[in-house]
């Protein structure tokens, strides 16, 4: 079977499982490039050849959960916690807004105590104050009740990232404690379509036990829970956390090699959403994010935290730029992306056209 007629039916949405498990299993180089190229284009059709970007500020490392991967979960005790004060999180705000940034992301552990649910709601009111409701804000700050999303989005959110991690319930579950439920995942995903938010999730790519069935599975996933982007990227062993104890199937270039194919197959199956090209890419070859790009991506989150603060939220090992103040990054990642000779976009929220199409279809 050739790759055209893979792509021929991804063009009128007529492939199956076993054509995106073929282009996730290509081995040879020139193939491989192909299916790069074909995403980029599609890329370019479907968004243009612009990079939009999303200033991230990850403002607290306190959390309340225990993932098995991540190095700030509850139970790593050689993390120096730390939470930003309202006034560092709106200056790192005001300086995005200054530099016209469409919009900021707003990360952080997991906490749903009254006092921190109020804390993010008065951020989301001073940053909608600060830049007169122009800087668009996604929230990445995990499970949470219908109505924490409710009022956080009448504060001024409008996107949210939350991870599926992984669609099989299965692996899911290797991944967690018990206090996590795949089932709460799915339902925390529907609330927030529910309460009116773009949508974004993604999985981690290289985990222990992962099979490339679960990724075919995961880009079904995104396309049935009719989802408005993606953020993903290869798992990254952090020393301090249990599942670094479990031997990595892939080595480092295969799981970088594997996130590329993830990003070029989504973008060819679900074609108009918001794909970002993660630091967890850069994290392993220092061109990650770019390369991303070319192989469909269309967003980079660029980190708006103060170093002092970067080196405290190592979620994984081998983080990159944490030795760089937000201002140095923009100037280097301007010249990169321009170097890749697409554009960044500025000042404009850079909605998914399929977010459009959705809301649309809803009116
Ligand atoms: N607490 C929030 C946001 C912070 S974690 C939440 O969990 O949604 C954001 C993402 O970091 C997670 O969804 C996970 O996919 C990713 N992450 C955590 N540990 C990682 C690791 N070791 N390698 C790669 N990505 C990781
Ligand atoms: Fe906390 Fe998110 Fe890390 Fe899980 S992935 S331990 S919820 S910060």
């Amino acid at each position: 079977m050739s790759m055209q007629e893979i792509f021929n039916r991804c063009q009128d949405g007529s492939y199956s499982a076993q054509d995106l498990k073929t282009l996730l299993g290509l081995q040879d180089a020139g193939d491989v490039q192909k299916l790069f190229d074909e995403a980029y284009r599609l890329k370019c059709q479907e968004v243009k050849p612009l990079v939009r970007l999303r200033g991230i500020v990850e403002f607290s490392n306190l959390c309340t959960k225990d993932c098995y991967y991540c190095g700030i979960r509850n139970s790593n005790e050689f993390v120096e916690r730390f939470t930003m004060q309202k006034e560092e999180i709106l200056a790192a705000a005001q300086w995005a807004f200054e530099q016209q940034y469409g919009s900021i992301v707003l990360q952080s552990g997991e906490r749903s105590d009254a006092a921190y649910v109020d804390f993010v709601e008065e951020c989301l009111l001073g940053i909608k104050e600060l830049s007169g409701g122009k800087l668009g804000i996604t929230l990445s700050l995990g499970e949470q009740s219908e109505e924490t999303y409710r009022r956080w989005y009448a504060a001024g959110a409008h996107r949210y990232l939350l991870r599926i991690e992984s669609s099989n319930p299965k692996l899911y579950s290797s991944l967690h404690p018990d206090d996590h439920d795949f089932a709460q995942r799915i339902e925390s995903l529907d609330r927030l379509r529910r309460v009116g938010y773009q949508v974004g999730t993604g999985v981690m790519i290289g985990l222990p036990g992962q099979t490339i069935d679960d990724l075919v599975n995961d880009v079904l996933f995104f396309r049935d829970q009719d989802i408005d982007m993606i953020g993903m990227g290869p798992y990254i062993t952090h020393p301090d956390t249990p599942l670094a104890s479990q031997k990595a199937q892939l080595d480092a270039k295969e799981r970088f090699m594997l996130s590329l194919k993830m990003i070029a197959v989504s973008r060819l199956a679900l074609r108009d959403i918001n794909i970002a090209a993660t630091t967890a890419l850069q994290a392993i070859d220092p061109t990650g994010r770019e390369q991303g790009v070319q192989a469909g991506a269309n967003v980079i989150m660029p980190n708006l935290s103060d170093i002092k603060y970067r080196d405290k939220y190592h979620l994984y090992a081998g983080k990159p730029c944490t030795d760089e103040n937000a201002s140095q990054c923009r100037g280097c990642l301007e010249e990169r992306i321009r170097a890749i000779g697409e554009e960044i976009r500025y000042n404009e929220w850079g909605d998914s056209p399929h977010y459009a199409k959705r809301a649309h279809k809803k009116d």
